[in-house]
């Protein structure tokens, strides 16, 4: 048997359709905020960049790590150059041994020379990568702060959008309250079929689909009585009469 109720309370189901359509759009607004977008793309540029520096990091490292190295190298050839050089100044080489020194010398200084253009390079190479780095803490800063302040304002959002939902879902509750168990039975089935579930005849027109009811619908719907719950033939809403 359909339901039926007394007129003030079917008009009540008029607000909580406008409570339940107000609480879908809130909802669609907390999944679609365009924060969300933005915190998606902010981390995973924050991510890129972290990634970039750990490898500009280990750049740095192996650039430190190879001009030590070469710094060992350039000492041991200068130490074995002096040791040289010593000898002959002090004249008590073998003679046979001085034109071998003095060419190991000459061979010595120019791999002192090859092995400073080396450790040169190895210097221009640490200040790009130093440069590099900078810029990246840079960015990374940047892209952390644009990432907390995307989260901030999406977490204020959230905050209003919940607020809305916790206050609507109280009204509601208030609305419903001591209504007859089957009116609200029958609202709640209409709008799980994600409808508008109660809405005002406005003359021939259904306020829920828009739809000009016709004339042996109207006529069966101005005879019920004004308790009778009666709907829209088109799209099944509880009408409410004014
Ligand atoms: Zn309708």
């Amino acid at each position: 048997m359909p339901p039926k109720a007394d007129p003030f309370v079917q008009r009540r189901l008029l607000d909580v359709a406008r409570l339940d359509q107000a609480t879908s759009a809130a909802e669609h607004r907390r999944k679609s905020l365009p924060e969300l977008a933005l915190i998606a793309a902010g981390t995973a540029r924050v991510d890129e960049l972290r990634h970039a520096a750990v490898l500009a990091q280990t750049e740095i490292g192996d650039l430190d790590r190879a001009a030590r190295k070469l710094d060992n190298e350039i000492d041991a050839v200068r130490a074995r150059s002096k040791r040289d050089s010593d000898r002959l100044a002090a004249g008590t080489a073998p003679a046979k041994d001085l034109e071998n020194m003095q060419h190991e010398i000459v061979s010595l200084a120019r791999r002192q020379a090859t092995l400073e253009d080396e450790a040169l390079e190895l210097m221009e190479a640490r200040e790009q990568a130093d440069a590099l780095m900078a810029t990246l803490n840079k960015d990374l800063t940047a892209a952390r702060a644009d990432l907390a302040a995307a989260e901030a304002r999406r977490d204020a959002a959230f905050a209003d959008i919940d607020d809305e939902l916790r206050r609507a879902t109280a009204e509601r509750k208030a609305l419903i309250d001591g209504m007859p168990a089957d009116l609200t039975a029958l609202y709640e089935q209409i709008r799980s079929r994600g409808r508008v579930a109660a809405a005002a005849l406005n003359g021939s027109r259904c306020e829920a689909c828009r739809m000009d009811l016709d004339r042996s619908a109207l006529g069966e719907i101005w005879a019920a009585g004004v308790e009778d719950v009666v709907r829209c033939t088109e799209c099944g809403a509880i009408l409410i009469r004014s």
